[in-house]
């Protein structure tokens, strides 16, 4: 028996993995504080992706465009990637090369990726697919409380309130142990679908706000605005723990509820309920998901929950607070080891001198020598193969032909690239492109370090060993490593000695892991960070004060402002995207487990039967949804929960079914998040192409 962690979701929910006397590991629930013996079927299928009938065991090389992957043997592959990434660089500069990381990966490989950037390659070019899916709020949260733990609290503290507040986040699908901690709260729900999660609220006499698409900011507006006409504002919180109330209620002064719903869609009558139900609450939490997010003005989404949330005084307080819910298995550690453009480990600014001291001298180079700032996820995608962008990518976790927005666009892109390398387990549809293909091991076939949405370090732990001819990432990494003329002993390919150095080059950050030991992890520790060498851990933030220097968390004045694109003649409604149950981002793993994949075997378009009925469309069949960047061809489910102007595509699947195909790239100013949960769309019968 292993004891070890899910290997999707944030949640990490705790299982064991027993073998059989077939030699076949099956899955048992655990009893752990998140998931309270509690598995959704993703988690509880998870072993069958060990097995996968399309495993790659072994490298896969193109030696030409038009030619076929062949199999080599690694020194072939290897020699290969190293010898054109040499060429690469010396015709076009170090930063001609690019790495793309993943939320996926473990502490460890997050932390190892960009040292191997960062050292060996010598690029300022990395970024990773959590930019996509956890950036905005990251932004939000530091300007606001001066450092982005996503829960700054157990997870378990929820069951305690008597209002939950969920804007933009589905966790009855996606997430469904989650929802054991929510049974007692009365829920608000805040979500243009009637979600599942919508549904419960409902079902337990809660509240569904549905407003329009991009609509999010206005509607918290509008419920801090009459929040204050109640007068269910905590002037003695606002007065003694925040600065900038004022400047920021100058903004939210002209959003009366009357306001909002002209804007939102939203009922006034709602908005109030609403705000007296939070407001009057004693013990209430905010909850934001992607759906507050994933948007142009993402950030500033994200800045307005939290100053609804500072200003009925609940963060920082023991049983009150606000959170992110992280999505990806790693979504939280996976940003705080510096696989992000724009940091270095220990959550540290690549462009802070201290910081880049710091960590340079963890990894014995000069601090001038660190590369600065690189280009976000979605901008670095964009430039593949133009003029003065990288001409060779190496891609590790992550599948962005399918879950990057445009994606037929990032398709193209790669295409232009001189040098595509892949590391993954099967052939995803991004390794189906690539030059060169490193099959590498998964979850429970190594060891690591997982940090789930509390900010908890958790050990994964292998279970089982990979198959013939399979290296782990670390391994891989290594090998190019020493190729490129680094020393041995600076990339180890044990996952201990990288926490080890990790442990290091975090001391002192914001995610300080310094004391995240074996020792303590294998005695059950519950490790939140920060956990300084030798001190206690963590579990909730900021209840003397907030991590900023004067220890007051700040509002910040934020002012609405409609999506990057409207509903129009040509594309009259608009297009949200999320996830299912059954699947988990991609699909490149849960499409491959025979249950998942035949519970959702493919794309749906939810609509409201009249809108359906417009469109010329019946229940059952199949559309073309078509936006200004592409087409998507989805099996019509309608629902008469919907709203009249809004359709919901999941994105878990390729090619002609990728939601991804339809979405828009227009960017947050900030966090450089893309906006998937807008797009204008129009649907026609799929017999009309
Ligand atoms: Fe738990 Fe998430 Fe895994 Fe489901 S996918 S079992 S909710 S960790």
């Amino acid at each position: 028996m292993t004891a070890t962690h899910c290997p999707y979701c944030a949640l990490q929910c705790a299982m064991h993995l027993d073998r059989g006397a077939d030699g076949v590991l099956t899955v048992r629930p655990a009893d752990f504080p998140t998931n309270r013996g509690g598995l959704c079927r993703k988690g509880w299928t998870s072993a069958e992706l060990l097995t996968a009938a399309d495993r790659l065991t072994t490298p896969l090389l193109r030696r030409d465009r038009d030619a076929g992957l062949e199999p080599v043997d690694w020194d072939t592959a290897l020699d290969h990637v190293v010898d054109r990434v040499r060429a690469v660089q010396a015709a076009h500069g170090r930063d001609a090369v690019a790495v793309f990381g993943g939320g996926g990966l473990t502490n460890e490989k997050s932390y190892q990726l960009g040292k191997f950037a960062r050292v060996a390659l010598g690029t300022s070019q990395i970024d990773y697919n959590g930019r996509f899916c956890m950036s905005s709020a990251a932004a939000a949260g530091n300007r606001a409380f001066g450092l982005d733990r996503g829960l700054p609290f157990p997870v378990t503290d929820l069951a305690g309130a008597e209002v939950v507040v969920l804007a933009g986040a589905n966790p009855a699908e996606t997430m469904p142990p989650l929802m054991g901690h929510l049974a007692g709260p009365r829920l608000v729900v805040v979500d243009p679908r009637r979600s599942a999660t919508a549904r419960e609220a409902l079902r337990r006499g809660g509240v569904h706000l549905a407003p329009r698409p991009g609509t999010d900011l206005a509607l918290a507006l509008g419920l801090l605005h009459a929040a204050r006409s109640e007068g269910l504002l905590d002037d003695a919180y606002i007065a003694a723990r925040t600065t900038g109330f004022a400047a920021a209620w100058r903004h939210a002064a002209a959003w009366w509820p009357e306001r909002a719903e002209h804007v939102t869609g939203v009922p006034a009558a709602r908005i109030r309920e609403a705000a007296r139900l939070v407001g009057a609450a004693r013990r209430a939490y905010i909850l934001t998901g992607r759906g507050v997010e994933q948007h142009a003005s993402g950030t500033d989404t994200a800045s307005a929950w939290i100053n609804l949330a500072l200003a009925l005084g609940l963060p920082g307080r023991v049983g009150s607070g606000y959170g992110c819910i992280t999505g990806q298995g790693n979504g939280q550690g996976g940003r705080e080891h510096g696989q992000k453009a724009d940091q270095l480990p220990g959550y540290r600014r690549i462009d802070d001198a201290a910081a880049r001291a710091h960590v340079a001298a963890v990894w014995g180079v000069h601090p001038d020598g660190l590369p600065g700032p690189g280009r976000s996820a979605f901008e670095l995608l964009d430039a593949l193969g133009a003029d003065g962008g990288p001409r060779a990518l190496l891609l590790f976790g992550s599948n962005p032909v399918v879950s990057a927005p445009h994606a037929t666009r990032v398709r193209d892109r790669m295409a232009a690239l001189d040098l595509l390398v892949v590391a993954d387990f099967v052939l995803s549809e991004t390794a189906a492109l690539a030059d060169v293909v490193l099959p590498v091991a998964q979850w429970a076939e190594e060891n690591g370090t997982m940090t789930n949405l509390e900010g908890r370090v958790l050990r994964r732990r292998r279970a089982v060993a990979p198959p013939q001819g399979v290296r782990t990432d670390l391994e891989v990494l290594h090998g190019l490593a020493v190729r490129l003329g680094q020393d041995a002993e600076g990339f180890p390919t044990d996952p201990d000695a990288v926490l080890a150095e990790l442990r290091a080059a975090s001391a002192g950050g914001a995610a300080d892991y310094s004391g995240v030991t074996p020792e303590r992890l294998a005695g059950g520790e519950a490790l939140y960070w920060p956990v300084p060498e030798d001190g206690t851990p963590t579990p909730r933030l900021f209840l003397d004060s907030f991590a900023h220097p004067d220890g007051r968390a700040r509002f910040t004045p934020v002012e609405y402002r409609p999506s990057a694109e409207q509903a129009d003649g040509d594309y009259p409604l608009l297009a949200t995207t999320g996830r299912l149950m059954g699947h988990y981002q991609s699909g490149a793993q849960t499409r491959r487990i025979g249950e998942l994949a035949a519970a959702e075997p493919e794309v749906y378009v939810e609509v409201h039967p009249d809108t359906a009925a417009r469109c010329g469309l019946a229940d059952g069949e199949r559309a073309v949804v078509e936006s200004r960047r592409g087409t998507t061809v989805a099996r019509v489910r309608t629902c008469p929960g919907a709203r009249l102007d809004t359709v919901f595509l999941p994105f878990h699947y390729p090619g002609e079914q990728a939601a991804n195909n339809l979405t828009n790239p227009a960017l947050d100013p900030t966090s450089r998040m893309p906006e998937f949960k807008v797009s204008a769309v129009r649907l026609r019968p799929y017999t009309d192409r």
